[in-house]
């Protein structure tokens, strides 16, 4: 019954019952003649103790709320409670009570959200770092070998002194791209990398990149062409140079990843409010069963042949990073032994 009273409320009950207990008390004693009270000294019997029971009443429920409430604020308030925060400032014609336990809940369901993100990111962190030593013990591993070898005495073979050499500086250079994608990937997730969003031809983009990579391309003898009917322009609006690095990645990729002698072929579709770019190739395909990974961080369908090409295997993550950044999608479609379109979205201009 008291349960949702107010503290106004339930002082008033008390109050009540108290002046009736105590007039009823006088009515009798009147009634057996213990002694003789008039009708109007009851009255005022009854207002007295009702105005004095409600006012004690009131102050003490008022008092030790306000130290209740105290303690589980300091409790659950981070911050220092406000220099106006008194007891006879409670608003106690409200249900106090009721509002400090909903602030409670609401406080240990933040505090649950919170260690459950904690949790996550902690998972999130040593998997990282064991990610990232694993990817570097393999160069390392191997420049130590030929820098040793070479030290006890290969270095006086010229059989093999440059072979070493050299094996010793391609591993460098692979330590030198993993910490580099770190790096971005590190901007990227840490939300250090700010887009600097224009205006821009994805076209001329997508020729710029064609003509960066045509070197590569003609080592595996791919071309780099444009899918038919797709040669129109449509301008974007986008941070172009993150733009840039998603496309050296997709087409990297399609050439490393490509059937020697095959094409890659990029095609722009014109949606409503965004530009559809596809990037395809006719490679090697990813299985099925490693397609949901590949933007996963460190993900390699083919181990060897990506440590061979240079990769890091963190191309496609960086990509879906930027993708994502600009609050646009990726996806891939692919199919073994037939080739991969991997496709992302930008707002058009
Ligand atoms: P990597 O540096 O290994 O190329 P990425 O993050 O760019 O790393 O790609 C992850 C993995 O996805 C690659 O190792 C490869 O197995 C697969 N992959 C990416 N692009 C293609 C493609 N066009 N065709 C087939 N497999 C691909």
């Amino acid at each position: 019954m008291f349960k949702n009273q107010t503290p106004q409320q339930l002082s008033a009950y008390i109050a009540a019952t108290s002046a009736l207990l105590m007039a009823a008390l006088a009515v009798l004693c009147r009634e057996f003649r213990v002694f003789n009270i008039s009708w109007g000294s009851i009255g005022l019997l009854l207002l007295s103790v009702f105005t004095v029971v409600f006012l004690a009443n009131f102050q003490f429920i008022r008092y030790y709320i306000f130290r209740r409430i105290k303690l589980i604020y300091k409790i659950i308030h981070r911050h220092k409670l406000p220099s106006d925060f008194k007891a006879d400032k409670l608003d106690m014609s409200k249900n106090i009570l009721a509002n400090v336990e909903r602030e409670v809940d609401e406080w240990a369901e933040q505090n649950d959200r919170d260690i459950e993100e904690l949790e996550r990111l902690a998972t999130y962190r040593r998997r990282f770092i064991g990610d990232v030593s694993h990817e570097l013990k393999t160069p390392i591993f191997n420049i130590q070998g030929f820098i040793h070898t070479l030290l006890d005495g290969a270095i006086h073979d010229p059989q093999v002194n440059m072979q070493y050499l050299q094996r010793a500086a391609k591993n460098v250079d692979r330590l030198q791209a993993i910490v580099e994608d770190l790096e971005t990937i590190n901007k990227l997730e840490s939300g250090q990398m700010i887009l600097d969003l224009r205006e821009f031809d994805i076209h001329d983009l997508t020729d710029e990149v064609y003509a960066d990579l045509e070197m590569r391309a003609r080592e595996r003898n791919i071309r780099l062409t444009y899918k038919e009917g797709a040669h129109q322009h449509f301008r974007v609006r986008a941070d172009k140079e993150s733009i840039r690095q998603v496309l050296i990645n997709l087409v990297h990729n399609s050439i490393k990843y490509g059937k020697e002698g095959g094409v890659t072929k990029i095609s722009f579709y014109d949606a409503e409010s965004y530009i559809l770019v596809e990037v395809s190739d006719n490679g090697i395909g990813i299985d099925p069963e490693h397609l949901k990974h590949v933007f996963d961080r460190f993900f390699r369908a083919d181990k060897h042949r990506s440590r061979e090409a240079g990769g890091t295997g963190l191309g496609l993550s960086i990509v879906k990073h930027i993708i994502e950044a600009h609050k646009q999608t990726i996806n891939v479609r692919s199919t073994q032994g037939q080739g991969s379109t991997f496709g992302f979205t930008l707002e058009k201009a």
